[in-house]
């Protein structure tokens, strides 16, 4: 039957989902724990030291913003406190969004799409 083997597509989907949510939690606790083990627990921006419950607010930031990209040594890690962390990735940003025109054609192309349809909407209304 149709409806039961799409929904059998539904379920393999959805678990495998879930196997790459956990994969990827599974990673980041990986990374994260082998970053504490290498660096002093230190935020490398404001210098702020955590320890014990706090620590759970310093985080693994990838310098080239590739999560994919952990080498054992440790080079693409740096230690940001979650402030610092959010700081540095608007920052991230920022940059992409004061260069060049990009965001103005990406404004510009859903009007410009609307009047297109609304357009072909009064085509149709005068064929018929
Ligand atoms: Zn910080
Ligand atoms: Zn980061």
């Amino acid at each position: 039957m149709p409806d039961r083997a799409n929904g059998e597509k539904d379920e393999k989907r959805k678990q495998t989902i879930a196997e790459v949510r956990r994969e990827q939690a599974r990673r980041e606790k990986s990374y994260r724990e082998r970053a504490l083990k290498l660096f002093p627990w230190v935020c490398g921006r404001c210098g702020r030291e955590f320890s014990g419950k706090n620590l759970r607010l310093l985080t693994v930031h990838h310098k080239d913003h590739n999560h994919d990209n952990n080498p054992p040594d440790g080079s693409n890690w740096e230690l940001l406190c979650v402030y610092c962390h959010d700081n540095e990735h608007s920052r991230y940003l920022d940059a992409e969004w004061t260069d060049g025109s990009a965001p103005g054609d990406k404004k510009n192309a859903p009007s410009t799409y609307k009047a297109f349809s609304g357009l072909d909407a009064l085509l149709k209304d005068k064929k018929e």
